[in-house]
């Protein structure tokens, strides 16, 4: 039987203002939660801004319940941009991924037809078509099989979560920027009282919602729990150009391009993400990324690197998200997940409603926190 959501008012602390935090924050705020959104430096500016920012589901074939997530949060950004105006920040029309050897290429192709079997909209071109109809300016062979999906998209990861927070703020949220939280204090029973900024200020609340991207793991210790997550970082360069020369995002051999909205692409690959951790600068990695991307867009010759930045995927170890209740720690709660962009909307609004109802939703059954311990 479902919980009447609680009488009282909540007062909630959303620790980390990326974007789970803004898409919690911003739904708790619809429900009628008093919300304070705190973040130690600027919402939006985390790993949030230096994301490939793909909305998918089709990589995410490694368990059918993540899957599943995945496409439900693929739905609940349809609702969003409905429900916000998708304007700045949301731009579906489709990703485009190919392989340059048969054995990339045939797992490729298998996948994808995984994913028709589980009712995800695939279509396989030829690299000619996709000239022709999506992405002129690839240098693409004529004959290889591109994967077209065309319910997936990009988002503008800052400018959502601005959009979010500032309609939060509008129906009276609070925020504290530029200070973090450096402790969270529990009452004798064990659930969450306050929470105390680096500011010296203490802030009474009912509700803590860690959802600190990569320093999860430290806010979860605040409430002495573990959070065991992974170093797993990742190295994304903002390229400027005149005129941008590719519509869609994009998993090219070694090189993932996309555009950034006015006169900018941002570059990624797991490739040069591995020689992080041999020492290479940013500045490097910044170069490497922009000379693959030359190869596969040859107009991208005429740009320059803006600003390469490597930040850690907020990955817990087994590679799924914890997101919900730490029974432990009564009004704790957890948003920590890679593929956050993907995910966010979903997350936010199905943990908005299981602190305010009270209720886990099916869908989170396998992610909860519980599984690493209290
Ligand atoms: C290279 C790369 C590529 C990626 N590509 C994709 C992709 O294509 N698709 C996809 O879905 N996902 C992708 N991701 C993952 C996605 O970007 C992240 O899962 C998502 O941005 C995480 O958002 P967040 O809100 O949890 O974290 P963040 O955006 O980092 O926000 C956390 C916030 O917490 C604040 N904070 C930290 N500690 C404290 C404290 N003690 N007190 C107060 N505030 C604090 C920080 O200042 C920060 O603003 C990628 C990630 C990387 C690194």
């Amino acid at each position: 039987m479902r919980k009447e959501p609680k009488k009282r008012t909540e007062r909630v602390a959303v620790v980390g203002v990326g974007i789970l935090g803004a898409s919690v924050g911003w739904n708790l705020t619809r429900l009628g939660a008093e919300v304070v959104f705190i973040d130690a430096a600027r919402p939006g500016e985390g790993v949030t801004n230096w994301s490939f920012s793909w909305v998918n589901a089709s990589n995410k074939t490694v368990r059918k319940s993540y899957f599943d997530l995945n496409v439900a949060s693929m739905a609940a950004y349809q609702e969003l941009a409905r429900a916000v105006g998708p304007d700045s920040w949301w731009y579906p029309g489709g990703h485009l991924r190919w392989a340059d050897d048969p054995a990339a290429e045939a797992k490729l192709l298998k996948t994808a037809e995984l994913l028709v079997g589980w009712d995800y909209r695939v279509e396989v071109c030829t690299g000619a078509e996709v000239r022709r109809r999506l992405e002129p300016a690839l240098a693409v062979p004529d004959d290889v099989p591109v994967v077209f999906c065309p319910d997936e998209a990009w988002v503008h990861g800052r400018h959502l979560v601005s959009r979010l927070v500032g309609l939060a703020v509008e129906a009276g949220a609070e925020h504290r920027f530029g200070t973090a939280v450096r402790d969270i204090g529990t009452g004798a029973d064990g659930a969450v009282r306050d929470v105390v900024l680096s500011d010296g200020s203490r802030l009474d609340v009912d509700v803590v919602v860690n959802a600190a991207g990569p320093s999860a793991s430290h806010v979860a210790g605040l409430v002495v729990r573990q959070l065991p997550m992974r170093w797993e970082p990742g190295a994304v360069a903002r390229i400027a150009c005149a005129q941008v020369p590719v519509h869609l995002p994009m998993h090219a051999p070694r090189i993932e391009i996309r555009p950034d909205g006015d006169g900018s692409v941002v570059l990624h690959s797991r490739e040069i993400d591995a020689l992080i951790d041999t020492g290479s600068e940013p500045a490097e990695l910044g170069r490497l990324l922009h000379e693959s991307a030359r190869r596969v867009v040859p107009e991208l010759g005429d740009s320059r690197i803006t600003q390469t930045r490597v930040c850690n995927r907020p990955i817990p170890v087994d590679g799924f998200p914890s997101v919900g209740a730490v029974p432990s720690v009564p009004g704790y709660y957890e948003a920590v997940t890679h593929s956050g962009i993907t995910l966010a909307p979903a997350v936010g609004r199905l943990l908005a409603a299981e602190i305010l109802g009270g209720e886990r939703d099916e869908m989170l059954a396998d992610f909860g926190p519980e599984r690493f311990g209290s």
